[in-house]
């Protein structure tokens, strides 16, 4: 029988935020796998744990996979983990869990730490309908066509990015959303150091180029205002003697039809009065 895998979060921060779960499932699986084995002995030590553990990282991911698989398949359960916050979310895990699915090994996610939602939730910018857009690339083509891509997104944005990386990122994000685009920098999550900035890209631009940005950093950018529909003058102009046929004043109607089709009260009286 296949055992199971267990993506088990960890604190992004803050020890205290290992949950009872996790621990027990740290305690109980087989063998650990960790993206980085000395930060997780660290964990370990902490909750006074030993267990045996194997390295799963980005470059390793296919050898070390396949040997994870096969021992699941022999019927193990392995907990697997990253650095810091929720295993394959912008870190290794996505192709196992992947391999996993189609093998029919059976993978239970344990909720926990995540820079991204934990970011979100204290942006102060809207939380209904948002997207993770992780890590911007490198490369000069591919990031363009990245933020190119979003420049209509109208859901909030999260981005991760690392520090030294953040101003080319900020005035990159400026150039396409525009200077006055609201955003959330929240850096060092759960740490002595937690701290929100809540600006526009153009400031935040402004700020770190003054300032050297230090520590972990999630952007948390505002969606684009949904575009209006373009009416036409003569459109605008129905909508007004409607208005008129029903009993309002010509200047009401006037003012009524504009505010409703973005388009200039006066344009629209003088229809009225030809
Ligand atoms: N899997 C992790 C998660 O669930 O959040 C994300 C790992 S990704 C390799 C690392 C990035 O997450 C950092 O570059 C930063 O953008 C963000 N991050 C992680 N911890 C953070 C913290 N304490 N404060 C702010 N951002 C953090």
């Amino acid at each position: 029988m296949a055992g199971m895998l267990y993506l088990v979060p960890t604190p992004i921060g803050n020890l205290g935020d290992i949950s009872q779960r996790c621990r027990e499932v740290l305690a109980q699986a087989d063998f650990i796998a960790a993206e980085d084995t000395r930060v997780t002995l660290r964990l370990l030590n902490h909750l006074g744990l030993k267990k045996p553990l194997v390295s799963y990282y980005e470059h390793n991911k296919t050898a070390s996979g396949g040997r994870i698989l096969d021992r699941l398949l022999a019927g193990e359960c392995c907990a697997l983990v990253s650095d810091a916050g929720t295993p394959a979310i912008s870190d290794p895990g996505e192709d196992l869990v992947r391999q996993c699915a189609q093998a029919g090994i059976p993978v239970s996610a344990l909720p926990g730490p995540c820079a991204a939602v934990t970011a979100l939730s204290m942006s102060g910018l809207p939380t209904g309908r948002f997207t993770f857009e992780g890590f911007l690339s490198t490369a000069k083509k591919s990031r363009a066509a990245h933020l190119s891509a979003l420049a209509k997104e109208s859901r909030t944005m999260i981005f991760y990015e690392a520090p030294h990386k953040l101003l080319a990122t900020l005035q990159d994000m400026a150039a396409v959303f525009g200077p006055d685009r609201r955003i959330a920098l929240c850096r060092e999550l759960t740490k002595l150091h937690e701290e929100v900035v809540r600006t526009t890209l153009g400031q935040a631009a402004a700020l770190y180029a003054s300032q050297s940005p230090r520590g972990e950093f999630v952007l948390v950018v505002a969606g684009a205002e949904p575009e209006r529909e373009t009416v036409s003058l003569d459109d605008a102009l129905a909508r007004a003697k409607a208005l008129v046929a029903g009993g309002m004043s010509r200047k009401d109607a006037a003012r009524q039809a504009a505010q409703e089709t973005g388009l200039a009260k006066n344009a629209i009286y003088a229809g009225l009065l030809d």
